[in-house]
C-alpha cells in the first residue's frame, strides 16, 4: 500500500524539523517496506507572503486528498500585526476546521534519560505517561458571537462564546475511552461544571457515553483548576485526560513542561472515519515556530520525528514501526545525545541534523 503524505513545513524552524521527519520516513521506506509519496505546499506566514493567504484553497484540496498531513509550525513576529484572518495561525485553524479534526491527541511522556530535565522533582515525573485528548473544533475558539463592539460610552466590549453540543461531546468522549482501553483504562474528564453550563452538559454526556459503552474504563471527573494543580502535584495518577478545546490547550502545555522540553512532544489531530475507511489526520509537534532559533540548525527535531511516529501508529496502523521509533529515540537519549533545549552537564550536544543522524543510527541498530 502506498500512502500519500502532504508535507507542510510552514515558518521559522518548521522547514528544518520537517526535513528531519522526512529523513526518518526515508529510512522506513528503505528498511521497512513503507511505501509513501509526498507532496509539499506552503502554509502560514510563507503562504501569506506568496499567495496573500495563510491557507490557500489549492493547499486545502491537497490536504483533503492526503492520507496524512505532516505539519511543521507557523507564525513569527513579522506577521503579528496582520488582520486576524490573514495571520499564519489561521492556516492551521483552517486545516483543523476543513478536515474536521475534532480529536487532538497529545502524549506527555517522560523519557527516563530526561527525568532530571524537568522543573519538577525526578521522582514526580519519572515514568510519566499521560495522554491528553482535547476537543479541537468546538468550544470558545469557534463559538459565535465572537466580536468586539464599541459601547455608547466609548469603551470596547469583547465577546467569545463557549458552546458545545451533545454530539460534539459524545464523539470526543468515545475517542478518549477507546484509547484508554489500549492504555491504563482510566479517563479523567475535565471541565468546570461548577460554574459553566457547558461544563455541566460535558459531565452529563461523558457519563452517559461511559455508562452505555465503556463501563470497563474507570471514569473520574476533575474540575479544570484542580486538574492543573494535580498535574504538578502528582501527575502519575493521571492516565487519559479528556477535555475541551480551551482547557486542553492550557493543560497540554502544562503537561509538556513536566517532560522537560516542548521540543520533545508530538501530537496527532484526527477526524471521523469516512465510509471509505479513511480518517483525516494531521501530525505536528506541539511547539511553535521558535523564531529565536530558526535557521541555525539548533532546533530539537524529536517532537516532529515522534509526530511521524504517531502517523505510523494511527494513520497507517504500523504499530511495530512506531514502537521501534520510540525505542530509537529512547536509546539516543540514553546514549547522552542532547539538543540545546534539553542539554545537561556531561552530555553530547548535537544540532538538529546531528540528533537525526543519531536516531537513524539507533534505528539501524535496533532493526
Ligand atoms: P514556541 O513554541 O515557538 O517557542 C517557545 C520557546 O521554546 C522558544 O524559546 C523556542 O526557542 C523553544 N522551542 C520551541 N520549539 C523548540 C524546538 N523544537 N527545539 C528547541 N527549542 C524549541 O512558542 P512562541 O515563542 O510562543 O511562539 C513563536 C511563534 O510560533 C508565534 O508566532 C506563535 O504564534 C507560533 N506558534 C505556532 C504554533 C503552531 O504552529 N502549531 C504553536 C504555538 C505557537
Amino acid at each position: 500500500m502506498t500512502y500519500k503524505i502532504l508535507i507542510l513545513p510552514g515558518d521559522g524552524i518548521g522547514p528544518e524539523i520537517v526535513e528531519q521527519a522526512r529523513r526518518v520516513a526515508g529510512w522506513y521506506a528503505k528498511n521497512r517496506n513503507f511505501g509513501f509519496t509526498t507532496e509539499e505546499d506552503l502554509v502560514g506566514g510563507i503562504s501569506y507572503e506568496t499567495h496573500g493567504d495563510p491557507a490557500t484553497d489549492a493547499m486545502m484540496k491537497k490536504a483533503l486528498a492526503a492520507d496524512a498531513v505532516l505539519f511543521g509550525a507557523v507564525g513569527g513576529p513579522q506577521w503579528d500585526k496582520l488582520p486576524f484572518d490573514k495571520k499564519p495561525e489561521r492556516g492551521l485553524l483552517r486545516l483543523r476546521g476543513d478536515l474536521k479534526l475534532f480529536a487532538n491527541l497529545r502524549p506527555a511522556l517522560c523519557f527516563d534519560a530526561l527525568k532530571d530535565a524537568s522543573t519538577l522533582k525526578p521522582e514526580i515525573v519519572s515514568g510519566l505517561d499521560i495522554l491528553i485528548v482535547r476537543e479541537l473544533t468546538g468550544g470558545v475558539y469557534f463559538g459565535q458571537p465572537k466580536e468586539t463592539t464599541t459601547l455608547p460610552d466609548g469603551q470596547k466590549r469583547a465577546v467569545d462564546t463557549q458552546v458545545y453540543t451533545t454530539g460534539e461531546i459524545e464523539r470526543i468522549a468515545r475517542v478518549a475511552f477507546e484509547l484508554a482501553r489500549l492504555r491504563g483504562k482510566r479517563v479523567a474528564s475535565v471541565e468546570k461544571s461548577n460554574v459553566m453550563v457547558t461544563g455541566a452538559l460535558w459531565r452529563d454526556v461523558v457519563h452517559r457515553v461511559h455508562d452505555a459503552q465503556f463501563r470497563d474504563v474507570q471514569l473520574t471527573d476533575i474540575l479544570a483548576d484542580n486538574c492543573a494543580m494535580q498535574l504538578v502535584r502528582a501527575p502519575k495518577q493521571l492516565d487519559v485526560i479528556l477535555t475541551d478545546n480551551l482547557f486542553g490547550d492550557i493543560l497540554s502545555d502544562e503537561a509538556a513542561q513536566l517532560t522537560g522540553s516542548i521540543g520533545m512532544l508530538p501530537s496527532a489531530s484526527l477526524g471521523a472515519k469516512g465510509a471509505n475507511g479513511r480518517q483525516p489526520a494531521l501530525y505536528e509537534p506541539i511547539h511553535g515556530s521558535a523564531p529565536d532559533i530558526a535557521g541555525q540548525g539548533l532546533a530539537n527535531p524529536i517532537a516532529t520525528i515522534l509526530s511521524f511516529g504517531m502517523c505510523l501508529r494511527y494513520s497507517f496502523g504500523r504499530v511495530e514501526d512506531a514502537t521501534l521509533l520510540d525505542k530509537a529515540v529512547e536509546r539516543v537519549l540514553a546514549e547522552g545525545y542532547r539538543t540545546g533545549d534539553i542539554m545537561q552537564p556531561g552530555m553530547t550536544k548535537v544540532g538538529t541534523s546531528g540528533m537525526t543522524d543519531a536516531i537513524l543510527k539507533a534505528l539501524d541498530g535496533l532493526s
